[in-house]
């Protein structure tokens, strides 16, 4: 099943999505599939993957062209993403920690109403943050979550940022940090420290690992996207310098407010695991597993049956991400952000189910540690449970703004 880009993207935008696409496929098929296993036996980060990556110019994906990046949009960014999901799960993540980064700092911010002096403070951090990324090579990570509302987007983060002399003083605690130990610089969300704090004070600051006070803490031993190691960061009265912001002030409220597409960057990697699912089906009833003895399934009509069942859900889920990556943009109309939070729920459920499908239709052997099956199975448990878009929380928010308008009560 090969992959169709939209044919009403200008001819040069199409050729290089398609270059970027072929690029990490390469790597992918060659490298960081046989890389896979350990990783996920291990739970250990894929640091040869990132170095392939760095060494590819990946690391700048989404870092504007202006800056020394490959410059890629939201839509490409998602494609790139998806493919990178076919090969390795727990690196298309944790890669979609980094490039968000920049996808949002970069052409993502660039949408957003700011002020003059706003405009100039961005683009100031901008030149330092990517030309860590490009020069540096230095890997970002996004830890949110706090294991409150906060990261469901229904409450300010406790981990807080007082304003002191040349820049901020950060305490509290995230979980989940994928990358723990492999970023250089953590992307916090916190709450600027003051009276009465909302939302509206979110600041989004980047956290040198190296930072005094930041401590990695807890191990590290889940079901699913194993390499991905999402272990606690601790900070105690971390120190780091005004530039360390990578928004100014009231910048990353405005973007999770009018830019709700940013929060579907997780679902990408999952596409592309239930294409994996797919298509180790495919081979695997076709007798055509490399490494397995060439036994064909294929011709019981009840796994042709459940083939053709999980090629329309493949279809399906293809059909609605392809839509909504190519629809985002700044401002939704209320229709395309509904279908924002179909295809996020859609594409986190049916991974998993076209998963379970796939090892209930190849029986078995089929599920044995020494094929790859069982590991996509486990990691497409993981994505309906990401916030702050959880499989829940897309229903909730369907549920409620199907029935009501923005403005509109029962009173
Ligand atoms: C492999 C993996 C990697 C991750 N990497 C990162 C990362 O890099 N950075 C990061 O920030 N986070 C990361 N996360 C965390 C993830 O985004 C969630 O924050 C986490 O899975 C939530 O777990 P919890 O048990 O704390 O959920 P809880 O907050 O206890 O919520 C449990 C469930 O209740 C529902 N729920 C939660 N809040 C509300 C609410 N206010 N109203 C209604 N329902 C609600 C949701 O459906 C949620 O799934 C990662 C998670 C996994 C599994």
């Amino acid at each position: 099943m090969d992959l169709e880009l939209r044919k009403s993207l200008p001819q040069e935008r199409r050729a290089r999505q398609a270059a970027l696409i072929e690029l990490v496929g390469k790597l992918g098929r060659e490298k960081f599939a046989p890389r896979a296993e350990k990783y996920d036996r291990e739970a250990s980060f894929p640091f040869e993957n990132y170095d392939d990556l760095r060494d590819h110019g990946l690391l700048g994906l989404c870092v504007p062209e202006k800056f020394g990046g490959l410059g890629a949009d939201f839509e490409t960014y998602c494609l790139v993403s998806a493919e990178m999901g076919r090969w390795c799960g727990a690196t298309a993540l944790t890669f979609n920690m980094h490039a968000s980064s920049a996808l949002w700092t970069g052409p993502l911010a660039d949408d957003l109403p700011m002020s003059d002096a706003e405009r100039a403070e961005l683009e100031g951090r901008r030149v330092l943050h990517f030309r860590r990324m490009i020069e540096g090579g230095a890997i970002y990570a996004q830890p949110f979550s706090e294991g409150s509302a906060a990261a469901a987007g229904k409450a300010p983060f406790g981990t807080l940022a007082a304003k002191v002399e040349g820049g901020w003083l950060i305490n509290g605690k995230k979980i989940f940090a994928s990358l723990s130990g492999a970023a250089d610089y953590y992307g916090v969300l916190c709450t600027e420290d003051k009276p009465e704090r909302s939302m509206r004070d979110t600041l989004y600051i980047a956290v040198p690992a190296k930072a005094q006070g930041l401590t990695i803490t807890g191990d590290w031993d889940p079901l699913g996207m194993r390499g991905t190691v999402s272990r606690t960061l601790v900070m105690k009265d971390v120190f780091v310098p005004d530039e360390a912001q990578l928004m100014p002030r009231g910048l990353y409220f405005k973007a999770a407010m009018s830019w709700p597409h940013m929060f579907l960057t997780l679902a990408p990697t999952y596409m592309g695991i239930a294409r994996a699912a797919y298509d180790f089906t495919v081979q695997y009833l076709r007798g055509e597993v490399e490494g397995q003895p060439p036994v064909k399934r294929r011709m019981y009509p009840t796994k042709q049956i459940a083939v053709a069942e999980m090629y329309i859900k493949l279809q399906q889920t293809r059909a609605l991400f392809e839509r909504t990556i190519a629809e985002a943009k700044v401002n939704p109309s209320k229709e395309e952000r509904l279908r924002c939070y179909a295809a996020q729920y859609t594409i986190m459920e049916n991974a998993n189910e076209i998963s379970r499908l796939a090892i209930r239709t190849c029986g078995g052997q089929s599920m044995l540690k020494s094929l790859p099956l069982e590991r996509l199975y486990r990691d497409s448990r993981c994505g309906a449970l990401m916030l702050p878009w959880t499989a829940e929380l897309c229903l909730d928010r369907l549920g409620r703004e199907t029935l009501y308008e923005a403005d509109e009560t029962d009173d």
